[in-house]
């Protein structure tokens, strides 16, 4: 695609990094078929390249962001299909995570929507805000429906339908520590316990540990590691972001310094997407840019990291079909789409992919709480999709993926690492007594 950026222009890194990500794009089109958006909702406008011209259109003209770009913009989920889809190597993700924090820098959003966005960003990431959080939305629950029924507070309505009826107590495992391997001692690894996640389903956390230290690899929870940064980053709250991206460096740095980490575990696949992009993120920060980047090399989605060791048998025979969803991140973000079924497999799973499997579930960090509607349509899809396999439960290997399949399937959602931690002499993890009496009853 030809530009006419102007030479002052691109001397802003992020204007010339983006002129570089637009040069590519050919305006093939192959893109449109694999959105999520695109497909659910039939406008060229909420497409990759509709997208991608509407940026270039912005850029380009030195623009502040308008309605019309806020509104196309905000309806992408970021899952990165397109991205997979591309043949010309196009990094939408670069690209759109700059109009996001242009469009936060030059546009002022409607009351309500900065207010909820400012509330999401005060919250989420913070694992204490966030279980008070879920307290107050028990007592909120009964006014959803109501909340519903005003278009500013909708978002507010799927805040209190998303949240848990109950939230498990902390898990130990969440906080800073060492975790000794059993045996011999074959790697040192440090884990992102995460935000959201560490509250909602502090179980998966607890799952990796015991799965990890029993294979012998020594686990730390480095002392200062924070929520990843996504969240804000994906609101395009770009300062937040980085400030988080800089905790987590410092953290694992420390960790590395200590004895040294052959890899950064993460359980959250949607945090492992922007772990692995601090290497970007911060290279024009000179106290940071190495750092960062070795950070982001050394982390592994759990899933990947227990791929490349030596496994024993499992302990256990599963005997169970599941379906494997692929979160984006998973899939689109990182690229890891063998590794979570062979080791399902392997564990003596059988494994149905369903349908469509690259499309969005609607979940995408903070999506299902901003874009409702959309989020509930793409779900909807997705379940149906999932219950076609005739699974007696989903494996996937993402806390939003699992909250938003959850809130439609009737099938248990578990994460991939807690079934394979059962497989391997762990406890069985909830959801699995009662996809055993499903596949019984079949
Ligand atoms: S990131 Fe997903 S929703 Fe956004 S343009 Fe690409 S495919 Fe469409
Ligand atoms: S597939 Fe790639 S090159 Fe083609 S329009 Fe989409 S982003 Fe551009």
């Amino acid at each position: 695609m030809q530009t006419t950026f102007t030479p002052a222009q691109l001397a802003d890194p992020h204007v010339a990094e983006s002129e570089r990500i637009l040069r590519k794009c050919v305006h093939c089109g192959f893109c449109t078929a694999t959105c999520p958006t695109y497909v659910t909702l039939g406008n060229e406008l909420d497409s990759p390249r509709g997208r991608i011209y509407l940026i270039k259109d912005m850029l380009e003209n030195g623009r502040p962001a308008d309605k019309e770009i806020v509104t196309h913009i905000d309806r992408c989920l970021s899952c990165l299909s397109c991205m997979t889809t591309c043949p010309s190597g196009v990094n939408y993700m670069h690209l759109v995570d700059h109009a996001r924090a242009h469009i936060e820098q030059t546009y002022r959003r409607p009351f309500a929507d900065r207010l909820i966005r400012a509330m999401l960003a005060f919250v989420l990431p913070y694992p204490r805000r966030f279980r008070a959080a879920l307290r107050l939305a028990g007592l909120g629950r009964p006014f959803a429906s109501l909340f519903a029924g005003v278009p500013a507070l909708k978002p507010l309505a799927s805040m209190l339908r998303l949240a848990p009826a109950s939230i498990p107590a902390a898990s130990p495992v969440s906080k800073p520590g060492r975790h000794a391997p059993r045996g011999e001692k074959r790697g040192r690894v440090a884990l992102l316990t995460g935000c959201a996640q560490s509250v909602l389903a502090p179980g998966i956390n607890e799952a990796t540990v015991r799965l990890l230290t029993r294979l012998g690899i020594e686990v730390v929870v480095a002392e200062g590691e924070a929520c990843c940064g996504a969240l804000v980053h994906h609101m395009g709250k770009e300062e937040a972001a980085l400030a988080a991206a800089r905790t987590n460096v410092d953290a694992w740095t420390r960790a590395i310094e200590a004895g040294g980490l052959d890899a950064i575990i993460i359980t959250a696949s949607g945090c492992g997407t922007t772990i692995k992009d601090y290497g970007f993120m911060l290279r024009l920060d000179p106290a940071y840019a190495d750092k960062a980047a070795r950070v982001s090399g050394l982390a592994r989605d759990v899933t990947e990291y227990l791929a490349a060791l030596d496994l024993p048998e499992p302990a256990v025979k599963p005997d169970l079909t599941v379906a494997y969803h692929s979160a984006c991140s998973m899939q689109h973000g990182q690229k890891i789409t063998r590794q979570p079924k062979e080791l399902l497999v392997r564990a003596g799973f059988s494994v149905k992919e369903p349908r469509e499997s690259h499309l969005c579930c609607g979940s995408a960090g903070t999506y299902n709480i901003l874009q409702p509607e959309i989020s509930e349509r793409l779900r909807d899809r997705k379940v149906k999709n999932i219950a076609a396999t005739g699974a007696a439960l989903v494996a996937t290997g993402n806390i939003g993926c699992i909250t938003q399949i959850a809130s439609a399937a009737k099938l248990p959602v578990v994460h991939t690492v807690a079934l394979l931690d059962w497989a391997y002499g762990g406890p069985k993890p909830p959801g699995v007594p009662e996809a055993q009496a499903r596949a019984a009853a079949l």
